[in-house]
């Protein structure tokens, strides 16, 4: 139960929670009933074997590529589990008695197994727990916590990524700077949990018509930024044009009841030229929003149009 909600998965149904349960029961009473060791023995194992198998089984498939404790500790588990299949097997099927005492046979062994086992897995679930403080750490320090986008940190360190991949494959990348308009206005109006709620719908209705290649950041306030590769700043045209009327349709039955104008959103757009830093395409992204802020708003600008260029 407790590995399900470690790994976000609901806990298991009360239908399957009742066979365990009754299986665990009919075996203490059968081995209690029958009084025999080899029985005892291998029901044991049996029980160890299934729930290591569903641990093992939970472990694993939900183990990404960088979980590495929880990948192990998974294969320590599916290792466990099937030691005592075996085990439960073997006792099952042979007429030997177990003798729990004698340091001949597997008994010592799959004792050894046990001790080094439980170390093991205590060692993988301290070392998964602080995986997963890890992962939410690095979370923490590259998302915005209001809006779940992106934030500006990471978005510097995948631009340099993104800028080096195109350099070398001699793709375009175009970049949008997008500036919600009014917004001012808009939290004099709704305060500024209603404001909160316009970045959030605006975060959102962005991303449904983003591909997941593009990144996509708030770069402060309520200024946020895209980085397309792979596509030329009249392509980038288009998606943010698909972003502006994505934001537009997503406010408007609020802002039209309530505002004395609509909430929109204008976008300045430029591409990367060979030589340049990110810094240079962002400032002419920049320049381009500027022009659309000054030509009225609620617009997309291209920067090889603007006069500024
Ligand atoms: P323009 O159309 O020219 O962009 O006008 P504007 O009112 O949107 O621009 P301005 O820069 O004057 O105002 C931006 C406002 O955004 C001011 C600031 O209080 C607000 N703001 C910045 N960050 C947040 C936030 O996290 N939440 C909310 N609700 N408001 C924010
Ligand atoms: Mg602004
Ligand atoms: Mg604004």
């Amino acid at each position: 139960m407790s590995f399900r909600r470690f790994v976000g998965r609901a806990p298991l149904s009360r239908p399957i929670l009742m066979i365990l349960i009754v299986f665990a029961i009919g075996l203490i009473v059968a081995s209690n009933v029958l009084q025999s060791l080899s029985f005892r023995t291998s029901s044991n194992a049996l029980w160890i074997a299934l729930l290591s198998a569903m641990v093992a089984q939970e472990l694993l498939s939900a183990a990404r590529p960088r979980e590495i404790a929880m990948r192990v500790s998974g294969w320590l588990y599916a290792i466990s589990a099937a030691l005592f299949f075996v085990r439960s097997f073997a006792v099952a099927t042979s007429d030997a008695t177990v003798d729990p005492w004698s340091p001949d046979g597997p008994t010592p062994l799959m004792l050894l197994w046990w001790l080094c086992f439980t170390m093991g897995a205590t060692l993988g679930m301290v070392l998964m727990a602080s995986e997963r403080l890890q992962k939410e750490l690095d979370h923490q320090a590259s998302h915005d916590p209001l809006t779940g986008a992106l934030n500006r940190r990471a978005l510097l360190m995948f631009a340099e990524k993104e800028l080096a991949r195109c350099r070398r494959n001699g793709q375009p990348l175009s970049v949008l700077m997008m500036d919600l308009d009014h917004f001012k206005a808009i939290n004099d109006h709704f305060g500024h949990q209603g404001g909160d709620e316009f970045l959030c719908r605006f975060v959102s209705s962005s991303q449904r018509v983003l591909r997941t290649d593009d990144v996509f950041c708030r770069f402060g306030g309520e200024e946020f930024l895209a980085l397309l590769p792979g596509i030329t700043s009249e392509q980038a045209l288009l998606v943010a044009e698909r972003i502006r009327s994505a934001y537009r349709s997503e406010m408007e039955n609020i802002t039209t009841i309530s505002l004395p104008f609509n909430a929109t959103v204008s976008i300045g757009i430029s591409q990367y030229r060979p030589e340049e830093e990110i810094d240079d395409v962002i400032l002419r992204a920049d320049t381009a929003l500027y022009q659309a802020k000054a030509n009225g708003r609620n617009r997309c600008e291209l920067m090889e149009f603007c006069g500024a260029e």
